[in-house]
């Protein structure tokens, strides 16, 4: 969990680097102006030093220069050479001379004898000095090698005096007569100039040292040398200027402090301004970072607010935002899901990766008994078995890891260790990178279906009436007793028994003395025919048994079959001899297709009843002309297609109670010239056979289409059936077909339905599966045809979006005896748990269909109501049809 604190580290990221690089810039700059500050100085006192020393340079040459000239005048003055010979001439000449020339306290001139004594000084100065100038060791040098010179000497004072000595020379005399010396007080001289105290100024003339000679260490110093021309002689100057450190170190020290405290104080003010700015740029960062740690502790799930400029940090509000969406829609998702997970009526299962059980739902824990603790941890696979097994499991695994689920039937063990049939239908979750997670299971409890479905099966695989196998069942053993027969290469003979003048004795001595003709005829066949045979009863008054030919000779059979009969029974109503006709067809000899073989007894049956009752024939030369007539169906079917030759004709469903059409079944008609009427049940299944079906069907589906406005607008709701058989969607032409019927208008297939029969749906593959999948998506109604015939597991029918079911003929004819009333309502009850409609199919009396609105069929078709009638008579009647109602109804039609 993140803290909730405001100096965020990221800050600190931003701002520690930002003041070290700003205190480094001040730093560097301060230490820049301090090191100016020093260069300043430095350069500052000595262009001062020299400049003062150039200054008193020049004026000194400039003065000894000066000096020089007046001397020289002085000496060549014929003035002088008097004056020093002449007794009376130094007060007469010389005194107001030389006076005007020492006016200037800077210089002074003092005259010498030849031998070098003072022979006239300046009166401003005593006598002591003008001694100590004479007996000066310079001027006594000069004097003695009786020439000119120069030297500088420090007075008692300490001054300093620069000499300048000309010799006087009297052009008469050798030797000279005197001589003068010029003498220029220094610090007079410097006074002029202004220079200032600090600098101590040393001077030396020639190869003198310098004098004074310069004392102390930190000190600027400045030497300049130059030469001073006079007469005869050129003097060279030295002058050397020195000031003390200390001064401009003071001034310089003070500079540098003032430089040190203005940089401390830049750093302080950098240090906030940049925590400052820091603080700016993170202060958003820490708003939204404390939002987010607001949502983190679930404090509340909104969008955060987004107000600042547009920049990445706007951008990432937004991210999170839409993030925030996503995960709301999730969090949404997620507690519908869990409210779906915890209010389902199906049992609900989930497992971890290795099978074992994560959660349950409340629906699976009162379905199985068990607590929810009981069954966390239990392997998953432990809780329900299969009839298939290790099969089952297998193929459950397989489902799962190629396509990710899997459905199927099951049986859920209660804790009680009761069974509960289930429907399973097991899904993989698998995470985003494709991960598995688990399984999750919803578990149907399907024992009321099952229920229904057992006693369905009960009921179908056997005649209540006779406790013979029924005819389903019957179809089924046949059909191995025919695989196996081929593989023996044994002849088997098909027995089709059909009893005379059955309708008489019901209408005679009552329907309890036909069940008890029907009951003893059925035994006694049982008894009588060959051993190993199979019997059963086809409908009301039919019987048919395949029995195995061993004789060679057909005749044989022949003899014993005609000896079954005739039969005395003892009825209720007395004794009654009952008699019948039978048919036989020989396999592999008439027909090897059990389909085939029936159609062949029951023509042989036919022919001889034409012939005589209570006769045997078998299935001849003379029956060939049936098959004749197959063929020239058969033959004709293509040519019929070509020129349109077949018709539909629609025929009424209604309202049982009110009589309102609510739809119709659309039923193909073929007339043909030379065949006359030839029946759908006929010419559909050698259509099939032909392979034209498709052709037949996209015929009559067009025709349907153009008459579904029709019929529609004149009964408004009505619904219109055509009948499909599976193989029109081996090439998925019919799809393709009212796909692009409807393309433009949805409205084509409103209130367009399929009929598909029981057993042709439990029949089709997955791949045709899919087509009616899509069919039903583009809005065609899925109706399951001749329901309760083609015996089915229900549960394979639930992979079928189907909308009705339509109860067979056979059960609705047979209502009014138990066993088919039983089977009808059982059907009836199926629709309901199921959630189908139903309609009756074949009602033909009002009985059946008082019977069938008692046990809640309200829909029905037959001939009761109508006929299948062309589209014509249907919408071109002026009165609407009137169909009669369960109070009105009194006839038959
Ligand atoms: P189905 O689909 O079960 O059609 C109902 C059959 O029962 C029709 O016979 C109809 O005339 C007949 N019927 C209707 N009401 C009654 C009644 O009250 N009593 C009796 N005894 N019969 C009644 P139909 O027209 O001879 O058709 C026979 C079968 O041919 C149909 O049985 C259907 O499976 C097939 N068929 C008809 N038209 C087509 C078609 O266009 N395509 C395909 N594939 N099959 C068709
Ligand atoms: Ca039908
Ligand atoms: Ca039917």
């Amino acid at each position: 969990m993140l803290q909730s604190t405001t100096p965020s580290r990221f800050r600190d990221r931003i701002s520690g680097p930002l003041i070290k690089i700003l205190r480094l810039y001040v730093a560097l700059f301060t230490s820049l102006v301090m090191g100016l500050t020093l260069l300043a100085a430095y350069l500052y006192q000595t262009s001062q030093l020299e400049y003062v020393r150039e200054k008193v340079l020049m004026r000194l040459v400039a003065e000894i220069t000066n000096q020089s000239g007046e001397l020289n005048a002085l000496a060549t003055s014929p003035l002088l050479w008097t004056g020093l010979t002449d007794s009376q001439g130094r007060e007469v000449y010389l005194a107001p001379l030389l006076e005007r020339f020492n006016r200037g306290a800077l210089r002074q001139f003092y005259v010498l004898d030849y031998r070098g004594r003072i022979f006239i000084a300046p009166e401003s100065r005593s006598a002591a000095v003008a001694t100590a100038i004479a007996t000066d060791p310079v001027v006594a040098t000069a004097v003695l090698e009786s020439r000119d010179g120069y030297g500088l000497r420090a007075t008692a004072k300490g001054e300093l005096q620069v000499m300048l000595i000309q010799r006087i020379q009297n052009p008469n005399a050798e030797s000279a007569s005197g001589f003068i010396v010029g003498v220029i007080d220094l610090p007079t001289l410097l006074g002029g100039l202004g220079v200032d105290s600090e600098a101590q100024i040393s001077f030396a003339l020639g190869d003198q040292l310098l004098m004074p000679v310069p004392e102390g260490r930190w000190m600027f110093a400045s030497e300049g040398r130059a030469v001073a021309a006079t007469g005869d002689l050129e003097v060279p100057v030295r002058v050397h200027v020195e000031r003390s450190m200390v001064a401009s170190a003071v001034f310089t020290i003070g500079g540098l402090l003032v430089a040190l405290l203005l940089g401390a104080w830049m750093i302080q003010r950098v240090k906030s301004w940049a925590q400052r700015f820091a603080m700016a740029t993170t202060q958003r960062l820490d708003r939204l970072l404390l939002e987010c740690q607001k949502i983190l502790a679930g404090e509340r799930l909104q969008a955060l607010a987004n107000s600042g400029p547009k920049d990445e940090l706007s951008q990432v509000t937004e991210a999170l935002n839409a993030m925030l969406v996503q995960q709301r829609k999730f969090t949404d998702d997620l507690r519908a899901t869990s409210l779906v997970f915890s209010t389902a009526a199906e049992g609900i299962l989930i497992t971890d990766p290795e099978g074992r059980v994560v959660r349950a739902n409340d629906a699976l824990l009162s379905m199985t008994g068990y607590t929810l603790e009981a069954l966390v941890g239990q392997r998953a696979g432990t809780l329900y078995r299969s009839d298939q097994g290790e099969q089952l499991r297998r193929a459950m695994s397989l489902a799962l890891q190629e396509k990710g689920r899997w459905s199927g039937e099951a049986t859920f063990i209660h804790r009680d260790k009761r069974l509960i049939p289930s429907h399973m239908a097991v899904s993989r979750i698998l995470d985003d990178e494709g991960e598995v997670r688990g399984n999750v299971t919803v578990i149907t409890d399907i024992s009321r279906l099952k229920k229904i479905e057992h006693q369905l099966r009960d009921l179908a695989n056997q005649d209540a009436l006779t406790g013979l196998p029924n005819f389903r069942y019957m179809t089924e053993q046949v059909q191995h007793r025919l695989v196996q027969a081929q593989a023996e290469s044994k002849r088997l003979a098909i027995v089709f028994l059909d009893l005379d003048n059955f309708k008489q004795v019901n209408d005679e001595h009552g329907h309890d003395a036909g069940d008890t003709v029907v009951k003893a005829l059925a035994s006694h066949l049982s008894g009588h025919l060959p051993p190993g045979h199979l019997l059963c009863r086809r409908s009301g008054d039919e019987f048919i048994a395949v029995v195995e030919r061993t004789a060679s000779d057909d005749n044989e059979l022949g003899r014993q079959l005609h000896r079954l009969l005739p039969l005395e029974v003892q009825t209720e109503a007395g004794p009654l001899t009952v008699t019948a006709t039978i048919g036989v067809s020989r396999f592999p000899e008439d027909a090897t297709d059990w389909h085939e073989l029936q159609i062949c007894a029951d023509v042989a049956m036919n022919e001889a009843k034409h012939e005589k009752r209570g006769t045997l024939g078998w299935y001849g030369a003379a029956i060939g002309r049936r098959l004749q007539r197959r063929r020239q169906i058969h033959s004709r079917l293509r040519e019929a297609l070509r020129t349109e030759a077949f018709e539909v004709h629609y025929q009424p469903e209604l309202n049982l109670r009110d009589g309102r059409v609510v739809g119709f079944e659309a039923l193909a008609r073929w007339h043909d010239p030379e065949l006359g009427d030839i029946s759908p049940a006929e010419f559909v299944p050698l259509a099939e056979e032909a392979r034209v079906i498709e052709a037949l069907t996209l015929c009559i589906a067009d025709k349907v289409l153009r008459d579904k406005p029709l019929l529609q607008a004149r009964f408004p709701g009505a619904v219109i059936a055509f009948n499909a058989s599976p193989q029109v969607f081996r090439r998925s032409r019919l799809l393709e077909f009212l796909s692009e019927r409807s393309v433009h208008d949805d409205s084509v297939l409103e209130g367009l339905e399929i009929e598909l029969t029981e057993s042709e749906v439990s029949r089709i593959d997955p791949s045709l599966q899919l087509q009616v999948q899509a069919l039903v998506g583009m809005g065609v109604r899925l109706v399951i045809d001749d329901f309760g015939t083609g015996y089915s597991s229900l549960s394979r029918l639930t992979h079928f979006p189907i909308s009705r079911i339509k109860i067979d003929r056979s059960f609705v004819r047979g209502l009014e005896r138990p066993r088919e009333e039983r089977i009808a309502r059982l059907i009836v009850d199926l629709a309901k748990v199921m959630g189908f409609e139903i309609t009756a199919e074949g009602v033909e009396t009002p009985e059946q269909r008082d019977r069938l609105l008692a046990m809640g069929c309200s829909r029905g078709q037959g001939w009761l109501f109508a006929r299948a009638m062309p589209v014509s008579e249907l919408v071109g009647q002026e009165q609407p049809i009137q169909f009669p109602t369960s109070t009105d109804l009194i006839t038959t039609p």
